[in-house]
């Protein structure tokens, strides 16, 4: 026991070897008649609570001042040395043998977490080594002539266990609580009153003819419930003193059994003792263990009090009725509400749009007993909403009725929500831009890819019809050497913007790329409406173009496919491409209509020329182009 102190110097053996002489001075006095055996031996008690706290390399020291002072204590109160020398032998191994495994077995007797195994190894060894010292001393009584060995066992054995149970207990308590821990300041009046009573109880018990002896149990136990192992200490002494006193002296219901000879009388005493001990002392133990099982909840939760009051992040007890109960002090750091502020039912505090969601799920985590994770916005004291990442966990409420709390841990996520916010804002950005072509702003191929696919899906209902122009500037070529790519550029972007204000508001303008364009027209287009829309193109594009200090004058060619039932995307690309192709041959700054289908005839195919050809013949070469990739 490194932690005990190494109080192991001449005083504390000389102190230890005093107590021992008086103590076998009285128990052998104190018997409860002349020649009888003592009744409790309390020499052997005292040694061991000795040895329990001290070092073991000084216990020679004990063992060797303790055989002497217990055979002094026997010697002067009339035993012969011859005699005395012996039973000291037996006293001292009774005192080492539960020392020894007591301090084998439990590391820290101090320590309450051993009390329970302390006291079941104590009791073992006990009965054991008191059997065994009582077996020798009762073969020595054979060497007395007219001495029964029986009779010279059990009460021997008795007063042995009787002993080390109680003055061993007490000399222990004592040693490790100190002195004062019998009879604690505020509780001594108490402690004196019910020892009072004991005290009073065992004189009335003991001073009658009536076997009234059990009467005296229920203050002990009171003294046990309210002073523990003090008042077990103390009171069964008392019980032992005065019910040795009163026999000794005649009285009692003890003394009123003329049949029983003083051996019997103290067996009777003992194992009366004996009761009281057996009554008190797993009371007090099991009280010792239940307290420190208190105290460790209670640490433990002062503990993650501690860590809630301590953390950054928001911790929140709410009951079933959704009030809060406790708020840690970081509300004042994230939410800048004091923590009572916060406590009662306050959904004032969370965003209206996140009222609903919370209530539900507290509803669901109390329910399951599962935890959850949300997000809530919860308002500051300054008016804005911070974004809070809660988990709920639901927990036994203080007080054990069975009902559940939620304990709710937030954390401020604002910044990660505004850069995720910022994210998705980009890559919404990102998708817009992909969807719309740089150079004019309208949409791309991949935008005509998504919209095409979709009206093609609508062709087959009722009424459904489709147009779709294949536009290309004439001549671009030129116009890019003549006055440079910018002036190009600038001929591009007016020219989508143009067919852009043309084509009607439901038309998707789309640049495929070079100086070649689409124009999907759906939903209820005709072949009427689309042939009027290519003639509005044409002149809309013929107009003159202010290109930086320049005016150009441009023209496009068209090819339109037209379908009022379902077609095939193929169908339609290729078709709209054999039209623009034979506008181009046949002079361009014309169009061309190809007729797909005529109300669900698939596969119905003409053409219809809405514009006079123009035939040039510097330009009839061309051959079809691929602008779809479909050949
Ligand atoms: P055609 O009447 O047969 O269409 O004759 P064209 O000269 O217009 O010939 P074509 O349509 O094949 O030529 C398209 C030209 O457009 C080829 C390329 O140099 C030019 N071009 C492609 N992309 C761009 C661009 O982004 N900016 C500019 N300025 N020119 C481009
Ligand atoms: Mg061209």
């Amino acid at each position: 026991m490194s932690t005990w102190p190494r109080r192991t110097g001449g005083s504390d053996i000389v102190l230890v070897a005093l107590l021992m002489v008086a103590g076998a001075w009285l128990s052998i006095r104190w018997a409860v008649g002349p020649g009888a055996l003592p009744a409790v031996w309390m020499p052997a008690g005292l040694l061991c609570a000795w040895l329990l706290v001290r070092p073991r390399d000084t216990w020679w020291r004990y063992g060797v001042a303790g055989l002497a002072a217990d055979a002094a204590g026997q010697w002067l109160a009339g035993t012969p040395t011859a005699i005395a020398l012996p039973l000291a032998l037996c006293h001292l191994f009774e005192s080492f043998c539960v020392a020894f495994f007591i301090r084998r077995s439990i590391p820290d007797i101090s320590d309450p977490r051993h009390w329970v195994h302390l006291g079941g190894v104590a009791t073992a060894s006990t009965v054991i080594a008191c059997a065994i010292s009582g077996a020798v001393v009762s073969q020595l009584a054979r060497l007395v002539p007219g001495a029964d060995p029986l009779m010279t066992f059990a009460p021997w054995y008795g007063a042995h266990v009787l002993g080390l149970v109680i003055v061993g207990t007490t000399a222990l308590v004592v040693h490790v609580e100190g002195l004062r821990s019998l009879a604690p300041p505020g509780r001594r009046i108490g402690f004196l009153l019910g020892m009072a009573l004991v005290a009073l109880m065992a004189g009335l018990a003991f001073s009658t003819h009536y076997a009234l002896l059990f009467v005296t149990y229920p203050p002990v136990l009171f003294a046990a419930f309210r002073h523990r192992f003090g008042g077990v200490a103390v009171g069964v002494s008392l019980l032992a003193v005065i019910g040795v006193g009163f026999t000794a002296a005649g009285h009692g219901p003890l003394a009123d059994l003329p049949a029983l000879d003083d051996a019997w009388r103290t067996v009777l005493l003992q194992l009366y003792l004996a009761g009281a001990c057996l009554i008190t002392l797993p009371v007090v133990l099991a009280m010792a263990e239940r307290d420190r099982l208190t105290a460790r909840v209670r640490d433990s939760e002062q503990r993650y009090r501690l860590l809630a009051d301590f953390s950054g992040d928001l911790v929140v007890r709410l009951d079933a009725a959704g009030e809060r109960t406790y708020v840690s002090p970081s509300s004042r750091e994230m939410l800048g509400w004091a923590p009572e502020e916060m406590l009662g039912t306050r959904w004032d505090l969370l965003h209206p749009d996140d009222r609903e969601a919370q209530r539900q799920a507290m509803l669901e985590v109390v329910a399951s007993g599962l935890p959850q994770t949300h997000r809530y916005r919860v308002r500051h004291r300054d008016g804005r909403y911070v974004w809070t990442e809660v988990v709920m966990r639901s927990a036994p409420r203080d007080g054990g009725d069975g009902a559940r709390d939620l304990i709710l841990s937030g954390r401020d996520i604002s910044k990660r929500v505004a850069a995720e916010q910022a994210l998705e804002a980009s890559r919404q950005e990102l998708q817009r831009l992909s969807m719309i072509d740089a150079l004019t702003g309208i949409a791309n191929r991949r935008q005509l890819e998504h919209r095409l696919s979709l009206s093609i899906s609508r062709l087959g209902e009722e009424g459904s019809a489709m147009a779709l122009f294949f536009l290309d500037i004439d001549y671009f070529k030129g116009i890019n050497d003549t006055h440079g790519h910018t002036s190009g550029d600038g001929v591009i972007r007016t020219f989508a913007q143009r067919l852009q204000t043309h084509a009607g508001t439901d038309a998707l303008v789309v640049r495929l790329g070079g100086d070649e364009f689409v124009i999907l027209l759906d939903g209820d287009v005709t072949l009427a409406s689309a042939t009027k829309v290519a003639r509005k193109l044409l002149v809309a594009v013929r107009a003159p173009m202010r290109i930086g200090n320049t005016t150009l004058t441009v023209t496009t060619s068209i090819g339109v496919a037209f379908t009022a039932g379902p077609a095939s995307e193929d169908d339609l690309l290729a078709a709209a491409d054999e039209a623009l192709y034979k506008a181009k041959q046949k002079g361009r700054d014309r169009y061309e209509v190809a007729v797909v289908a005529v109300g669900g005839d698939p596969g119905g195919r003409g053409h219809g020329t809405a514009a006079p050809a123009s035939d040039d013949p510097s330009r009839a070469g061309r051959g079809r182009r691929s602008r779809w990739g479909t050949g």
